[in-house]
């Protein structure tokens, strides 16, 4: 479970990008977050996995407050709360295998726990035969669901996406979506950021919407501009 609760933020040049939020997201929910640009969207984002700090507020990660765990626990955060951008940020230099094994090569993993939890990532997305192509080689959506495989990995419990399918077109997105409703179906909870109305809307699940930095509507399963 996690839960934002009274959360603010300002940034350094005065904005308020937040502006007491108050939300619960439940274990193995999958949420998308909607609004404009400059809404607060990929601030929600940020503060999850601590890039950004609250201004005032709590986020609860279970029973653990985020906003109050030191800097030198942040690569631990992230192991629970993993993250794909909508840039991919794949390393050029190593095959897609490489590019997944890495996180857990730094943890020091055994090779063979290595090989086999790349080889169930790469299942679920449904890569197993391009393991040793480089990022180069692959398509835009290919890249995507390496991103998506090399955050899953460790099996965090959640996977926070921001503006996944925002580089790709409407076919390809949906290959996208497709991974992520497999691993969420799997037990991880997803949380996505999205300027996607059709995906949103053909999906029906749970619907946060943000204007100015604020809730205006919360769906547990509905479409983009319900409620609003
Ligand atoms: P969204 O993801 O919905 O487009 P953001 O969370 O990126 O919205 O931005 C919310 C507001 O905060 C916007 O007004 C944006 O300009 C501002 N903002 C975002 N990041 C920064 C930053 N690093 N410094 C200053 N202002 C920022």
């Amino acid at each position: 479970m996690i839960e934002f609760e009274n959360v603010f933020k300002e940034y350094g040049n005065k904005v308020i990008a937040l502006s007491n939020i108050n939300l619960k997201i439940p274990k193995g929910d999958f949420v998308f977050l909607v609004g404009p640009s400059g809404a607060g969207k990929s601030t929600m984002i940020k503060l999850l996995i601590r890039e950004e700090q609250v201004t005032r507020g709590r986020i609860l990660l279970n029973d653990t407050d985020i906003t109050k765990i030191r800097k030198t626990r942040i690569p631990k955060l992230r192991r629970d709360v993993s993250v794909v951008f909508q840039d991919y940020r794949l390393l050029d230099k190593k095959t897609v295998f490489e590019n997944i094994a890495y996180a857990l090569e730094i943890q020091g993993e055994s090779k063979s726990t290595i090989k086999r939890s790349v080889a169930y990532a790469l299942d679920l997305v449904n890569l197993s035969h391009k393991e040793a192509c480089y990022p180069h080689e692959l398509s835009g959506g290919e890249k995507q669901r390496v991103s998506i495989a090399r955050a899953i990995v460790n099996r965090a419990p959640v996977l926070v996406c921001d503006e996944p399918t925002g580089n790709l077109d409407q076919e390809t997105a949906w290959e996208i979506m497709k991974a992520l409703t497999k691993i969420n179906e799997e037990g991880t909870t997803i949380i996505m950021a999205t300027h996607a109305v059709e995906i949103v809307n053909k999906i029906q699940r749970h619907v946060v919407s943000l204007s100015n930095g604020q809730i205006v509507s919360n769906v547990e399963r509905g479409g983009y501009y319900e409620d609003i």
